[in-house]
């Protein structure tokens, strides 16, 4: 039971849409346990506001039949709702993949040119994109319907999150194919993509998605530009596994902290 609530004004933001980011997550895994805020967000609401918004969830919901994503994710038992969220997923559009495999082209091409270390460097960015884009308003069709939906912000962010790093390593997998070196060594971007997912993951509560994944992005690259190819050696590798190993207990731990808040009622 938590002994303290909302404040007036952060009601007005959430009834108002004026949250976003790590604020908005916060506001809502208080108001999933405790009714008597929930109460108290009734008398914030712009009923104005609250027809728009239950105006564009109606057009989302009446959108479409479900598309080759959203089937596979049902035919794989995903609940329905759950399946949508994803299936709406800015970064598992077609023109999104689309840009990701024109991306991969050229750079596995400038690998081929020049040094393969520039695939093993740019690679596992290409998530870092995507989970930019993952969760927010102005980005995401389904924003509205993310939040009125029973799933937790955060772990919708978390599952998104897994299905682009699954996407972007299927189609990277087939580009370092076209790699000069097509041994083992032409891998080496995969547990790095791993990291830099999970710490961008990490740190998005604090930060938002954006600042977080600029951050790591920067990072990686000095790193890259420090070491050269010290990462890609066996035990670089070695290395940066231990680093996923971690950062991902970190993010399990984080995760389960968001749901207690969630069943504190
Ligand atoms: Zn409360």
């Amino acid at each position: 039971m938590s002994d303290w609530h909302l404040q007036d004004s952060d009601l007005h933001g959430y009834a108002g849409g004026g949250l976003a980011g790590p604020p908005l997550w916060s506001v809502e895994s208080h108001l999933g346990a405790c009714a008597s805020c929930r109460d108290r967000l009734a008398s914030f609401a712009d009923p104005e506001a609250v027809d728009t918004g239950w105006a564009r969830l109606d057009a989302s919901l009446d959108a479409p039949v479900p598309g080759p994503v959203e089937r596979l994710l049902l035919l794989l038992r995903v609940p329905d709702h759950t399946a949508r969220l994803l299936a709406a997923t800015p970064a598992l559009r077609l023109s999104w993949l689309v840009a990701i495999a024109l991306t991969l082209a050229m750079t596995a091409t400038i690998a081929r040119l020049a040094d393969p270390i520039v695939f093993l460097a740019a690679a596992p960015l290409l998530p870092l994109l995507g989970v930019a884009v993952s969760f927010g308003p102005g980005i995401d069709p389904t924003y509205e319907m993310a939040l009125v939906a029973p799933i937790q912000s955060f772990r919708l962010l978390l599952l998104r999150c897994a299905a682009v790093v699954s996407a972007n390593t299927a189609l990277c997998a087939l580009a370092s194919l076209a790699l000069p070196d097509a041994g083992p060594g032409a891998a080496g971007w995969f547990l790095p993509s791993l990291a830099l997912t999970v710490l961008a993951l990490l740190l998005a509560p604090r930060f938002g998605t954006v600042t977080a994944a600029v951050t790591v992005g920067v990072g990686w690259t000095a790193l890259v530009a420090g070491l050269a190819g010290a990462l890609f050696t066996a035990a670089g590798q070695a290395g940066t596994a231990l680093a996923v190993a971690l950062a991902a207990a970190l993010l399990a731990r984080r995760a389960a902290t968001f749901d207690t808040t969630r069943r504190l009622r």
